[in-house]
């Protein structure tokens, strides 16, 4: 892990929040690292030797560790991006964390509607959704003792993936399956390389925040979006995706591909 060299946010100074008129401003506080998942140049996360990727995951869990001790960090967004087009400025294969002083607005929207969902069914929305689509199976991409991964049932984008703990977890940090965790990813990507022909693509771990670390309603998942479409006015004015591939046959497509 090394910090990022052009960093988004400096981890030195204080937030110094000030009301501008009808607008707030802050400093960016926060840590910037980078991840470099591999000594090999040539190789990306879905060639890695499996132990690599284990061990990315194991020092992403890591570094959140020591950020928490931070207390002006609130939450933690591990990503990746692959690819030019997905925003990848380095071209050997690195993940990337941002620790930041607030809770990301995506990650509160799916907080608060989780938080939601349980007031008046008593109990985790991704625990319903994970316990009907392995009954179902036509959206399953792959399984193993202790993950799922699936194709959501409204993707913004074709090809949408998520890998979810079976059993209830809220935090990231409460994970201990890093070895199962690893295969799981690193299939997934090899079905997503082998079916879309190494896309660009985005990865993001979403986590309850530092001071909800333990809860019964939100269930830390990782995302996977391809990049096959664009984003223009319809969906930057509307917040709705049109998405041309059906999640069943994207995952009829990555379960029958061949790794
Ligand atoms: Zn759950
Ligand atoms: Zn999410």
């Amino acid at each position: 892990m090394v910090p990022n060299k052009f960093p988004a946010l400096h981890v030195e100074g204080k937030e110094n929040r000030v009301g501008e008129g009808i607008y707030d401003r802050m400093n960016g506080v926060g840590a910037h690292e980078v991840f470099i998942e591999n000594p090999d140049h040539n190789l990306t996360l879905s060639s890695l030797p499996l132990k690599s990727v284990e061990d990315t995951l194991w020092a992403f869990h890591q570094r959140m560790t020591d950020l928490k001790q931070d207390n002006r960090f609130k939450y933690v967004l591990i990503f990746k991006n692959e690819g030019d087009e997905a925003g990848a400025s380095l071209e050997h294969s690195h993940s990337q964390l941002i620790a930041l002083p607030i809770i990301p607005h995506l990650v509160q929207e799916e907080i608060d509607q989780s938080r939601e969902y349980y007031g008046y069914k008593e109990r985790c929305i991704f625990c319903d959704i994970i316990h009907q689509e392995t009954s179902d199976k036509n959206r399953i991409i792959s399984e193993n003792d202790e993950f799922v991964s699936l194709a959501p049932f409204a993707p913004r984008s074709p090809f949408e993936t998520m890998i979810l703990p079976k059993k209830h977890e809220s935090s990231f940090l409460l994970n201990n399956h890093f070895k199962l965790l690893a295969e799981i990813l690193q299939k997934t990507l090899k079905q997503i390389d082998r079916v879309l022909a190494m896309p660009p693509y985005n990865l993001m771990v979403h986590t309850s925040p530092f001071h909800d670390e333990t809860n019964n309603y939100y269930h830390w998942h990782i995302e996977i979006i391809p990049k096959l479409t664009k984003i223009a006015g319809f969906e930057w004015g509307s917040g709705f995706y049109i998405n041309p591939t059906p999640p069943e046959e994207a995952a009829k497509f990555m379960r029958e591909a061949v790794i």
